[in-house]
């Protein structure tokens, strides 16, 4: 079992992004990620800085024993909840020691990487002083100023997760990636967000998501079906139908499970369906 340290510096910065590091005291291991200045994958910033940990969490190899202090930011706040969610052991904490330095020595590795001063450093943990000469090195130019200055606007906090694992229901979507059709009751990713007071909502195959959703909605379902596997959803009817399997309506509301043999939907009840293994059911 190892603890580890999240920390995140770069914040009060007007110009780069933020570093995120992930650190284990015991073995001196310290994983590093840095926040783009921009982005345009429409990703919220705490959902993009928990991808970020996550992937780092990977690198990291993390065990599920493992114990995680994370700083308490607002930066943190998806991952926080990411990590409740998956039953990590983690509390917020006061960053001090090896975590603390290590975010801060990222932060001046990667603007002194961008040709800052390499002699100009954090002093006395005087941020707004360290962060001033970095601001005052990334204006003067129009060329830095552009590529260096943090985009305030993409960092503002959604509402909610954009992007969503959840079903199609009984419509028929378009793939806003390969822009194929997505059958009804199929797996997609929905991604909604406000661009200029306007509700924009999208969809996407699953496989075609640029990113990983962190959000699911999607109840799914894996039944024995004539000697192989067939894989569907479950969600509530939307009009009376017929189960495929005893033949019975399904009322608008219960619990259906859908799937695509082949290209034909069969629908009906979950345990219908979850009762057809070999030799019982339909073979
Ligand atoms: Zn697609
Ligand atoms: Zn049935």
């Amino acid at each position: 079992m190892k603890t580890w340290y999240v920390e995140d510096a770069g914040g009060g910065c007007q110009a780069f992004g933020e570093v995120v590091v992930l650190v284990c005291e015991e073995t001196g291991e310290v994983y590093s990620a840095r926040v783009p200045v921009t982005w345009t994958n429409k990703l919220g910033w705490e959902e993009l800085v928990c991808h970020l940990m996550t992937d780092l969490m990977d690198k990291a190899k993390v065990s599920r024993d493992d114990q995680f202090f994370v700083c308490s930011g607002n930066i943190f706040h998806t991952y926080h909840k990411w990590l409740s969610d998956q039953g990590y052991n983690w509390q917020t904490h006061k960053m001090d020691g090896l975590a603390h330095d290590a975010a801060e020595n990222e932060f001046h590795r990667m603007v002194v990487e961008a040709g800052f001063p390499a002699n100009i450093k954090l002093a006395d943990r005087d941020y707004r002083s360290f962060y001033t000469e970095i601001e005052k090195w990334v204006s003067c130019n129009p060329g830095r100023k552009q590529k260096y200055w943090k985009d305030r606007e993409v960092r503002k906090k959604p509402a909610q997760p954009r992007y969503v694992l959840k079903s199609t229901m009984g419509r028929v979507r378009n793939c806003h990636q390969c822009n194929q059709k997505i059958p009804p009751f199929s797996p997609a990713v929905e991604l909604k967000y406000r661009k200029d007071g306007r509700k924009l909502r999208y969809f996407f195959h699953p496989e075609c998501c640029p990113v990983k959703p962190l959000k699911s909605q999607l109840d799914q379902l894996e039944v024995a079906w004539k000697g192989g596997k067939l894989t569907g959803i479950l969600v509530p009817c939307q009009e009376q139908v017929h189960c495929t399997v005893c033949g019975r309506p399904v009322e608008p509301g219960e619990k259906t499970f859908y799937a695509y043999e082949e290209d034909h939907l069969v629908c009906g009840h979950p345990s219908c369906f979850a009762k057809t293994r070999s030799g019982s059911g339909i073979c």
